[in-house]
């Protein structure tokens, strides 16, 4: 089959010529004439199956109708669980569009959003952006939805992996009803199924050959250890389980330093990056980190920020964030692109609080796997998903007591929430 099959437009087929491409792949095959029809699609297919020309190809040709944009609309949205995949689904787009007169922006944070804003002010046809976000410019009346005609979720399993689930809701919320939504995911779970139920209406299911080795995976767990044992732990793992890189997150520049020589007692070569040290050596170890010349990089997650690394193999929380959304975007940094990757977090009874606030953000509990050899003296208690510390209790108590809203968000997200037999695979 080729692509003139698909009656697609001049401009689209010579994009398609320009890059390439002879023959549809099979996600493509399926996809486009589904998207063509205007009928909503729940798609499952991976990275590097050529899904994002399934979706973007067909709706190039569905907006190529000459209508006017209306200052800060949009026309189409497509929603990616991380900034590095939204610039990539964004180079497609502008690949793709770049014979035809619709316009495109990406949009996402860690970034000034002033720029974004001024881009969306003559509105804008095709808008990829991550949900935060996107959220974050609607709230400040940026972006306008009334002319939105079709969503895409892609990725969609990965958001929902990253926690995203809520600004999902409050983004659908926001959307026209009457639109074409096309969800894109690796694997069709039952909450994808949850979300299609929300999202999509009559949609056609289509899937692909799952290709294992293209598969987009974060395999994300803990390991319960005592707060004394983590270096040991860390070495054990990386001697044992031959760890080949690892970018390693700690909380504070001394406890870098600190885990930098005890690791070198050890045998293994780590460095240490952190504000303390230059720009210099600090652009040099980057470097060396992203050729592999350098193995493990220890990082404060301050200074870990600007480290713009988005296929490693491994990520590791030595220390817990304090901000559930750090924790979301240092396991973004892995699992990209096909590859495999893990996201491996060392807690202490200390790290608790933060270890319930992610596992609440993410609406899911992390897998544990302890070590025998670790097993802490001080155990690390079962988790709960919208844990209320006690003094937020009895905050609780007291304004309720006064009569007053409660001032503790969690302790509202607890009061909304039914609980889920699948919170706790522990049982207790
Ligand atoms: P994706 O799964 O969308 O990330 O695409 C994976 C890669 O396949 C990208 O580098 C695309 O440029 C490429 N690709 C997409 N469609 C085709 C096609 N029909 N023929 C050859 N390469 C393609």
């Amino acid at each position: 089959m080729s692509f003139s099959h698909f009656k697609l437009n001049d401009a689209i087929l010579k994009a398609i010529s320009d890059a390439g491409y002879s023959t549809p792949t099979p996600i493509q095959e399926k996809a486009i004439p589904i998207v063509l029809s205007g009928k909503d699609v729940i798609a499952a297919a991976q990275t590097g199956t050529g899904k994002t020309a399934s979706f973007v190809l067909p709706l190039l040709q569905r907006l190529n109708n000459e209508q006017n944009k209306r200052p800060k609309h949009i026309r189409a949205l497509i929603l990616t669980p991380t900034r590095e995949l939204a610039e990539q689904v964004h180079r497609n787009v502008v690949k793709y569009a770049i014979h035809t007169n619709i316009s495109s922006l990406a949009v996402y944070g860690g970034v000034d959003s002033e720029p974004q804003k001024d881009a969306l002010i003559d509105g804008v046809d095709i808008l990829v952006a991550t949900p935060g976000r996107l959220l974050d410019l609607a709230y400040q009346r940026s972006i306008r939805f009334g002319d939105l005609e079709a969503l895409v979720l892609d990725e969609a399993d990965r958001m929902l992996d990253m926690g995203f689930s809520d600004e999902l809701d409050k983004v659908l919320d926001r959307l026209p009803t009457h639109r074409q939504t096309l969800l894109f995911s690796a694997t069709l779970s039952s909450h994808i199924h949850s979300l299609a139920e929300v999202a999509v209406h009559n949609a056609v299911e289509v899937s692909v050959a799952q290709n294992k080795e293209t598969a987009p995976k974060i395999k994300q767990y803990l390991i319960p250890v005592d707060k004394d044992m983590k270096s040991a732990l860390l070495s054990h793992l990386i001697t044992e389980h031959e760890w080949t890189q690892a970018l390693i997150f700690i909380q504070t520049k001394h406890g870098a330093a600190k885990l930098v020589t005890q690791l070198a007692k050890r045998g293994i070569a780590a460095e240490a990056f952190h504000s303390g040290r230059s720009q210099a050596v600090r652009t040099q170890l980057l470097a060396d980190f992203k050729t592999g010349k350098l193995a493990f990089l220890v990082a404060t997650g301050i200074a870990a920020r600007g480290i713009d690394i988005d296929e490693l193999p491994r990520v590791v929380n030595y220390d817990l964030p304090d901000e559930p959304d750090d924790y979301i975007h240092r396991i973004g940094r892995t699992g990209r692109a096909g590859a495999t990757g893990e996201a491996v977090s060392l807690v202490s009874k200390d790290d608790f609080r933060r270890l319930c606030d992610i596992e609440t953000k993410l609406n899911h509990l992390i897998q544990r796997e302890p070590l025998e050899a670790f097993t802490p003296r001080k155990p690390l208690p079962v988790s709960i998903l919208n844990y209320v510390p006690k003094r937020a209790n009895k905050m609780r108590a007291d304004s309720r007591r006064n009569n007053k809203r409660p001032q503790v968000e969690s302790a509202k997200k607890t009061a909304n929430r039914k609980p889920r037999s699948s919170d706790n695979p522990w049982g207790k």
